[in-house]
């Protein structure tokens, strides 16, 4: 039987060549049938890997031999076999564009100036001893389906919108508290908890390994609440049989994790939408009916 899995890493880490770390990787990955998307820039790199599990553990003992990326975390989760409809290989400036690629500093340590990392068990400490505030570092529609108790979710439909997020004013008053950012696997948080500590929050720390590390070690029986949007053909998972389901449909408002795009095909918007709704899932700016419109508002104001 054959076992599917995909993983998700990420490195900071600075990178002399990243077009011959993108060869060699284009490379590995092919020879051993895998699919993803794995971004490489001059400080680090980024992926997600699916593929049957043998080829997924070749290739990261093979990527592991470069000395960069001999300590780089791996994310585990179950696949479905067609997880990813290609492989991407790509080089860019960021390796997450939060459309600030000057002033994030790498050196082999990791991201310079980013946060205090926190493990799951520590956080839970941390949650015990003092009053924390935690700060979703994704987009809205990520969050509008799992985020932690009582985080704050910054309205941001892309990461780049997270500077001029910051830069309002409007979380101002939390810079003296204990803010924790979160994200999937990590990544975002790195630079995110950079930007704020860098606009005078004075305690930031990052979820080590994000949601994805949090989810193995606690899954539904901690202070997480839903679903993990995922950015493959999974679109989210969930770590257990019992969890919550906190997303609300666009258009009736009824609970679903289920995570639909925009009708209108030119738009890239995602909306939640329950199963009988699916079909016509439209944005705000494309909604199919009236009725839509303002039953949305009603549903925007439950979550
Ligand atoms: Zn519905
Ligand atoms: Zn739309």
């Amino acid at each position: 039987m054959t076992i599917s899995k995909v993983v998700l890493f990420y490195a900071f880490t600075p990178l002399a060549d990243p077009h011959a770390i993108r060869l060699w990787q284009r490379t590995l990955c092919e020879s051993l049938g895998l699919r993803g998307r794995i971004l490489i820039s001059r400080d680090g790199i980024n992926g997600t890997v699916g593929g049957e599990m043998g080829a997924v553990k070749k290739y990261l003992r093979t990527t592991k031999e470069h000395a960069a990326f001999a300590a780089m975390p791996i994310k585990w989760s179950a696949g479905t076999g067609h997880d990813f409809p290609r492989l991407i290989v790509k080089v860019r400036r960021e390796l997450v564009s939060f459309g600030a690629p000057d002033s994030l500093i790498v050196d082999s340590s990791g991201v310079v100036g980013g946060g205090t990392r926190i493990t799951p068990d520590a956080l839970h400490e941390l949650v015990a001893s003092t009053d924390v505030t935690f700060f979703d570092g994704r987009n809205r529609i990520e969050a509008a389906i799992g985020k932690f108790a009582g985080a704050i979710v910054p309205d941001v439909g892309d990461t780049r919108d997270f500077v001029a997020e910051l830069d309002s004013g409007r979380y101002d008053h939390l810079k003296n508290s204990a803010i924790v950012t979160y994200c999937t696997g990590g990544i975002r948080c790195e630079v995110l908890s950079a930007l704020m500590i860098d606009r005078g929050f004075a305690e930031v720390y990052q979820l080590e390994g994000g949601i994805a590390s949090y989810g193995q070690r606690y899954g539904d029986d901690g202070l997480w609440n839903g679903s993990l949007y995922v950015f493959d053909e999974r679109i989210s998972i969930d770590f257990s049989e019992h969890a919550v389901v906190i997303g609300r449909c666009f258009q009736c408002g009824s609970a679903s994790n289920h995570v639909e795009n925009c009708a209108e095909p030119r738009c890239r918007q995602q909306v939640v939408a329950c199963s009988h709704h699916r079909v016509e899932a439209g944005c705000a700016e494309h909604s199919t009916s009236e009725l839509g419109a303002s039953e949305r508002s009603g549903a925007l104001a439950l979550s």
